[in-house]
């Protein structure tokens, strides 16, 4: 067989050597304090896995200093989450402490395990995207700061999982999260017609728009949206740069909340939009940082130990939801396009 030189390795050739001599024989882990998950296998090594947060638009002196503590403290061996945090894996018991202190030296926030606020897993903003209708790092970076404590923490009533996608794509993962921060736009694409002209091939920027609001101008040698049938969600911008969707006056963010991913305990669920806009405040975002501490706060407040966002919501209802959280209801939030499928009570059916 060929050996090619391109693509990654085997994941069995990195792993540590612990988890290698221990493949298939850990028996159970524990959470012995914030930031720290302990694996322990029938052979009775223990595996200690640090969890750090990263802001994930990180420099290459941050990877240095932080590969440097690896090699000190665990034989270079850590990795980087999905959401974005980095976990050193220190075999030797005796180098948990002094490694956590190292970190704390460094200004590293150690946390995001058990019941505390994980990392926020997010996609690209305005750093690398084009489509987006929000920043992603930028935004993630002001709510983490501002629930800092609940990052450091595990006084939370379970763990809760946030995403952040900066547009309707979602490539965060948003559609399932306890808290999820979505970019929106507002307004149908605005059509540069000398530029679809110049470089656009039409058939496919009109198979492109999943809601057939895109049709062939003849006339123009170009195209026309159907506003009523637009969607914004700028996938025709993905094909064409002559169809302009981001809009700094009318761009925006969404909170959804009450999404699972996990079937423990009960089934998993989508999230349901509870918040259809907010507006892009950068670079602190004041207002998607307050409404998210709201919700979080609320739920600490009233779930039972163990209780996710939505299982919490389920059993309180969704009108009690809005009561102790303040959050204006109105009858265009949570239905979704399972609602009508799964269930006969939609929104309009809320008893206020
Ligand atoms: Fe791009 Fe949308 Fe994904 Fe953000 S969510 S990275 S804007 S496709
Ligand atoms: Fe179609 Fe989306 Fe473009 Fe609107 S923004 S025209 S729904 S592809």
């Amino acid at each position: 067989m060929a050996i090619l030189d391109q693509g990654p390795l085997n994941y069995k050739e990195q792993l540590p050597p612990i988890i290698k001599e221990n493949y298939g024989k850990w028996r159970y882990h524990e959470n012995p304090k914030p930031g720290v998950l302990k694996h322990v296998s029938e052979s009775g090594a223990e595996l200690y896995s640090i969890r750090v947060g990263s802001p994930r638009l990180v420099s290459l002196d941050f990877i240095r200093e932080i590969c440097e503590l690896a090699d000190e403290y665990c034989d270079g061996y850590l990795r980087f989450t999905a959401r974005h945090n980095v976990e050193f894996l220190v075999s030797d018991a005796a180098k948990v402490e002094p490694l956590i202190a190292a970190l704390g030296a460094k200004g590293l926030p150690v946390g995001g395990t058990g019941a505390s606020i994980s990392n926020i897993v997010h996609t690209q903003g305005w750093v690398h995207c084009h489509t987006p209708a929000t920043d992603a790092s930028g935004v993630v970076k002001a709510v983490m700061d501002d629930l800092y404590e609940y990052f450091v923490s595990m006084k939370l009533p379970a763990q809760m999982k946030m995403s952040l996608a900066c547009c309707l794509n979602m490539c965060g993962a948003a559609h399932c999260s306890d808290i999820a921060i979505v970019g929106v736009h507002r307004t149908p694409p605005r059509i540069d017609h000398d530029k679809i002209r110049k470089g656009t091939e039409i058939p496919s920027l009109v198979a492109s728009c999943p809601t057939g609001a895109i049709r062939p101008n003849p006339k123009e040698k170009s195209v026309v949206v159907n506003d009523a049938k637009c969607m914004y969600c700028g996938n025709c911008y993905t094909m064409a740069p002559g169809m302009e969707i981001i809009d700094p006056e009318n761009d925006g963010i969404a909170i959804l909340v009450g999404g699972k991913v996990a079937n423990a305990r009960t089934n998993p669920m989508f999230s349901r939009m509870v918040i259809p806009f907010l507006p892009n405040n950068p670079p602190r975002w004041p207002e998607v940082t307050e409404a998210v501490r709201n919700i979080v706060e609320t739920w600490a407040a009233h779930a039972h130990k163990g209780e996710k966002m939505g299982e919490w919501i389920e059993r309180i209802g969704w009108e009690r939801f809005f009561t102790l959280t303040g959050i204006e209801f109105t009858d265009k939030l949570i239905d979704d396009f399972i609602f009508s499928r799964e269930t006969f009570r939609t929104s309009a059916a809320f008893k206020y």
